[in-house]
């Protein structure tokens, strides 16, 4: 079984680890955002990739749901203690990846083979890829004007209302290589429970990744980022009121016109009338089981002859 995962940070990486649980890893492929990169002290700090990084490799804290477990945060307070610029928070395990990385990337290398080289050091299985190799970075337009995404998210800890994003570079980013094969050979593609405009958005973003959704011959699955109309984390829940119109099932869908046969979510969003197939069960990732089976319910629609797209044959 081939499957193709797209992903943001703290939710993509939770299900993606649930989602190697229930399938041989080998055939998973998980593409990462890269909308939220951004350099902290000269370094390259790709924080989705990082998350699902951790989480594939089981060296994630799950309780804070980003960086490694058994942190220590003494280089980051040095350099607050030196006078730096110290609000967005690296570990000290933590950087060592962004030191590796940054290396790499100043030798010439692509994001995509100092992903794979760091996955392959940390003995994951499944292939994780950036969206792409280019420059895309995500801006969050606001009343207080338009704002990088980290300065939206971490320094101002997304208070500003959202009233657009923008995908900086999408328009002429190309799919980092192995993307369009793995979506072209996939059984299954799922969007994970990830936030739909700063997480999935700039995935998608990528004209070609979205064309071969959109062209796909498989079901494509998403999974609900909300329970009981509520981001589980962050503020996924506030941007689709503001810009979808409402925090529930169909609300999300709307975000992926097109895109998805099928839509997981949780029991308390009740039952609504929705374009695509509803699966509706227990959502949150409390743990490994409950991740696993989670990701199970995904897979269903694989199997399920309900969900048929009109252009399969
Ligand atoms: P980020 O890049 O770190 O912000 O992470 P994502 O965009 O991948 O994930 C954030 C989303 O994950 C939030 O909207 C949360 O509601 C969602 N999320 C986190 N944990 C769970 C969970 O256990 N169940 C579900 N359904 N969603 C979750
Ligand atoms: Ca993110």
């Amino acid at each position: 079984m081939k499957v193709v995962l797209l992903s943001g940070g703290v939710g993509g990486a939770r299900f993606a680890r649930g989602l190697v649980d229930a399938v041989e890893p080998s055939g998973v492929t998980v593409i990462g955002n890269v909308g939220d990169d951004l350099e902290v002290f000269g370094l390259h700090v790709s924080p989705d990739l990082d998350s699902i990084l951790y989480a594939l490799a089981d060296l994630n804290d799950d309780e804070r749901g980003w960086g490694r477990a058994d942190e220590t945060w003494k280089a980051l307070e040095s350099a607050a203690e030196l006078g730096g610029d110290a609000w967005f928070r690296l570990g000290d395990r933590d950087l060592g990846l962004h030191l590796v990385r940054t290396e790499s990337l100043r030798r010439g290398e692509p994001l995509s083979e100092v992903t794979a080289g760091l996955a392959e050091a940390l003995g994951i299985e499944a292939r994780i890829l950036p969206a792409t190799d280019d420059r895309l970075r995500t801006w969050v337009q606001t009343e207080a004007g338009e704002l990088e995404f980290q300065d939206w998210f971490v320094r101002r800890g997304h208070r500003d209302e959202v009233v657009g994003v923008r995908y900086e570079g999408a328009e002429g980013a190309r799919p980092a290589p192995g993307a369009l094969e793995a979506l072209a050979e996939a059984d299954l593609i799922v969007i994970a429970p990830s936030n739909p405009f700063v997480s999935i958005g700039p995935v998608l973003a990528v004209q070609e990744i979205r064309a071969a959704i959109t062209n796909r011959r498989v079901p494509s699955v998403a999974v609900s980022p909300l329970i009981a109309g509520k981001a589980v984390k962050g503020p996924a829940d506030r941007m689709l009121n503001r810009l979808a119109g409402g925090t529930g099932p169909a609300q999300v869908t709307s975000c992926y016109k097109g895109l998805i046969d099928a839509l997981v979510y949780d029991e308390s969003d009740g039952e609504v009338e929705l374009d695509v197939q509803p699966i509706v069960t227990r959502t949150l990732m409390s743990d490994a089981d409950a991740r696993r089976k989670l990701a199970e319910a995904a897979l269903s629609v694989a199997a399920s002859a309900s969900v048929r797209h009109s252009s399969w044959p």
